[in-house]
């Protein structure tokens, strides 16, 4: 048996308004002349935040647009415009959900890495260590915060630079930064995390490491989205550490079902992972019957719509096609169903399922 040795972010801090130490985080980590490059998701464009922002010598704003997740072509044009803008920066640090910090991670590994971001798609692919990288959520949930892989769709395939190289050097978790989230996309995210809990905690990978993480994130999602008649900042402060401790949990383990068939429905239909996840776990109480039971009464209590009826009309190719998808995610399988999943998930059995969704 082999352990995995994991990578862990190396600095972390928390609390409301530690956004403000940003600056002086930041002054160690600079190489001379070279800028800090601040990708900001664009929702904070003409916003209070960007002010905020230590800007020193040439460094620079770009705010990037997450209306789609994260693309290789798209990394890979940013990665290129800054080498040739600056040729070499002091580091990346990504303000905002999981998709501006995934280009903040995938950008800083580009700028010491041959090639395109597609290259690197897949297990330990990276071979060298990218500039700095900061990480500063303004969405609670996909634990990208803390994860080893930034999740890209390429040209043949959605799937993460997993690599040591991928974490964040340091990560800044301020839940003031969420305050604004638009209610559905808050739930939409916070599931994603809820979700990671269960297929974590229902896992066949299941153990103590991941466990202790999985039941504590798993406590604060029941908090926050659960008996409560209005939102403050408490539950901006737990769900942050809920998203935290649930990527923490995934780390050592696995997710599972509703991860796995969601992929597919990204890949073609550009689904966002969190709605994605809804959407599908929404139909999955045969793998999940307690967690979905509550997850329904989440979204009940919540007021949350879950889309529906998304795979209609879809043609035979666009059912085969998600359906390689997400039977391509083994380890995902193997978490949820066993070692004997392909005798359980039968392509004709997740075909029924994408019908439902
Ligand atoms: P997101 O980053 O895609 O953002 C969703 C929307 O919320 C966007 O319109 C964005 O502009 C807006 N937004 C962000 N912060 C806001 C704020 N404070 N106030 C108002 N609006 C705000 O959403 P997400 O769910 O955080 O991330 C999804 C992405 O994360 C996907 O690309 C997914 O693949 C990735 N992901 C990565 C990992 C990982 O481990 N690397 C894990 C899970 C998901
Ligand atoms: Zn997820």
């Amino acid at each position: 048996m082999l352990f995995r040795n994991l990578k862990l972010v190396n600095y972390v801090v928390f609390g409301r308004g530690s956004f403000n130490q940003l600056d002086a985080i930041l002054a160690p980590q600079r190489k001379g002349d070279a800028p800090m490059i601040f990708l900001v998701d664009h929702f904070f464009k003409g916003k209070a935040l960007p002010n905020r922002i230590p800007l020193r010598g040439t460094d620079k704003i770009i705010y990037v647009d997450v209306t789609f997740e994260p693309k290789t072509t798209q990394v890979d044009a940013l990665a290129q415009s800054l080498k040739d803008e600056f040729g070499t920066i002091s580091g990346v640090i990504g303000i905002g959900g999981g998709s501006a910090m995934d280009l903040a991670k995938a950008v800083g590994l580009m700028m010491n890495n041959p090639g395109s971001s597609a290259d690197y798609q897949g297990w330990d692919l990276v071979q060298k260590a990218g500039v700095y990288k900061a990480g500063i959520p303004t969405l609670s949930g996909t634990g990208a915060e803390v994860s080893r892989t930034t999740v890209l769709t390429g040209p043949t395939r959605k799937l993460g630079m997993n690599s040591d190289f991928t974490p964040f050097d340091q990560i800044i978790l301020d839940p003031e930064l969420t305050k604004d989230a638009p209610v559905n996309q808050r739930f939409y995210t916070g599931m994603d995390c809820y979700i990671h809990c269960i297929e974590s905690l229902e896992g066949t990978f299941l153990n103590e490491f991941s466990k202790s993480y999985g039941e504590k994130a798993l406590q604060l999602c029941q908090e926050v989205f659960l008996g409560n008649k209005e939102w403050t900042e408490v539950h901006d402060d737990k769900l942050m550490m809920a998203s935290y401790a649930g990527g923490m949990s995934i780390a050592y383990s696995q997710v599972g079902v509703a991860h796995a068939v969601s992929y597919g429905l990204s890949y073609l239909l550009g689904t966002k992972h969190g709605v994605g996840n809804c959407i599908v776990m929404n139909h999955l109480e045969e793998y999940y019957p307690a967690g979905v039971a509550e997850f329904k009464r989440m979204v009940a209590e919540n007021n949350i719509d879950i889309p529906v009826g998304i795979c209609n009309g879809l043609s035979e190719e666009d059912f085969e096609k998600m359906i390689n998808v997400s039977m391509g995610m083994k380890p995902l399988w193997e978490n949820a169903l066993g070692k004997d999943w392909e005798k359980i998930m039968t392509r004709e059995k997740l075909r029924a399922l994408y019908e439902k969704l």
